[in-house]
């Protein structure tokens, strides 16, 4: 049998114990962002029918046409791992009635999947906390998206992030606007790259979102979005900008923002950064007011929504010196020697946790000598140890070593005075 070291697929990594902490941390907070504006989780699954991607997210983009895994599998149907959340939600809300007649808040929190050339801030797996609002339409509960945005930078101590928004207008004014970008880059075929070449047709707005920057220049150039709006959406970007005034969020508007997914229409919105390099998008999101109805919803339901990358989080907090990693090292260490200690070694052990729900406490387990149960102590990070000895048990009591201090001082306490002197000490 082969004995080859079998390694992780490439762009799907492994999130270490030592990096843990810091996913915990940054979770906690995003979670209590959410739940503050009362929103409610919803787990989805990471496998779907492929169909829900292709038909929502769009055949003409960088997704589906060419990022998304996808595999048939033993029924021959063709299932895809899921490369994004919104398609997902949209789908169990349909199937689960959660739209008919009602309001839905909702987030999610889990791993994406897409097929893309790994580097720094872009992986195969990836993770993204998303929420989602269903059944109002108007731009009210766009601002109230990007708020849950901003509170998240606040409380994650980020200051560098900017805001683009862009309206997408309605489909007539998506229909109108398309002809004219055709006969745009039509005048400048020569200078499209295959990919816009080959969009051209297909899906021109998709150019806009071309990460080549040969293209930039005609991109820049090329006639706004906003110029061609419908009335409605012109409006619901008036009041969305007055809202976003109103509450001293600072923006851009960036009418070349059309957002990778095809699904949106009005408001869309980036948060962006200059800290990742090409990676520079954190956050986006939009409203989407047909997909529900594309995918075989009822009811017309308007919904809006954002995801964020957790990695280009983590990465972007990294950078900052002032943020701290959470400490999630065991406070405590017990070293046990001698068969009547090991006995009493649990039950006290289990009744300072039941005494003590904040501590982590280490129970060495295995054996060996004193030296190398401190060997593990030491290295476990425990600020203390509690040593139960046949000499301990004897007298009822442990001895506390600080690992920690210089001369290591050690000092003996009754068994029944230890929860106590834990208290003061943790
Ligand atoms: P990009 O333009 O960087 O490819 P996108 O427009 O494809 O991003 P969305 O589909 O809107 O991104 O996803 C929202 C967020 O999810 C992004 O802003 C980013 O933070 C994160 N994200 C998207 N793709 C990846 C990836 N391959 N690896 C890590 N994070 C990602
Ligand atoms: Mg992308």
């Amino acid at each position: 049998m082969s004995k080859k070291i079998i390694k992780a697929i490439r762009g799907i990594n492994d999130i270490l114990p030592t990096q843990t902490p810091l996913w915990q941390h940054i979770e906690v907070i995003l979670r209590q962002v959410v739940e503050s504006y009362g929103y409610k989780e919803i787990r989805l699954p990471l496998l779907e029918m492929t169909e829900l991607f292709s038909r929502s997210i769009g055949e003409v983009t960088d997704i589906v046409e060419k990022e998304m895994f996808s595999f048939i599998d033993r029924n021959n149907d063709s299932l895809t791992l899921r490369p994004e959340g919104t398609a997902c939600c949209v789908r169990a809300g349909i199937e689960n009635g959660l739209f008919y007649n009602q309001i839905q808040r909702l987030w999610y929190i889990g791993p994406m999947f897409r097929h893309e050339r790994p580097q720094q801030g872009r992986y195969r797996q990836f993770h993204q906390i998303g929420a989602e609002a269903y059944g109002i339409a108007s731009p009210d509960i766009d601002v109230e998206m990007i708020l849950i945005t901003a509170r998240f930078w606040q409380k994650l101590g980020l200051k560098n992030l900017e805001l683009q928004i862009n309206s997408l207008g309605n489909t007539n004014a998506r229909m109108i606007y398309r002809q004219q970008l055709l006969d745009y880059f039509s005048g400048h075929y020569e200078q499209l790259d295959t990919d816009s070449q080959r969009r051209l047709q297909t899906n021109p707005l998709r150019i806009l979102d071309s990460k080549n920057p040969d293209m930039h220049p005609l991109i820049e150039s090329a006639p706004k979005l906003l110029d061609y709006l419908d009335n409605e959406s012109k409006e619901d970007f008036a009041i969305l900008q007055q809202l976003l005034d109103e509450v001293n969020i600072t923006y851009q508007v960036n009418p070349r923002l059309v957002r990778g997914l095809d699904y949106y229409n009005k408001t869309v919105f980036e948060w962006l950064t200059k800290d990742l390099g090409a990676q520079g998008t954190v956050c986006a999101g939009g409203r989407y007011d047909k997909l529900v109805g594309q995918l075989g919803g009822k009811q017309a339901t308007p919904a809006v929504g954002f995801a964020m990358g957790l990695e280009r989080l983590i990465i972007l907090l990294a950078q900052e010196s002032a943020f701290e990693i959470p400490n999630k090292l065991p406070q405590v260490y017990f070293v046990t020697m001698g068969a009547k200690a090991v006995q009493k070694t649990f039950s006290l052990s289990e009744l300072l946790r039941n005494e003590l729900p904040q501590l982590r406490l280490v129970t060495h387990c295995g054996g060996g000598s004193f030296k190398s149960q401190f060997k593990q102590a030491d290295k476990s990070g425990a600020k203390i140890a509690i040593i139960l000895g046949e000499d301990e048990v004897e007298k009822q009591q442990v001895t506390i070593k600080h690992l920690r201090e210089k001369n290591r001082s050690q000092l003996s306490i009754a068994q029944s005075e230890l929860v106590n002197y834990l208290k003061s000490i943790i």
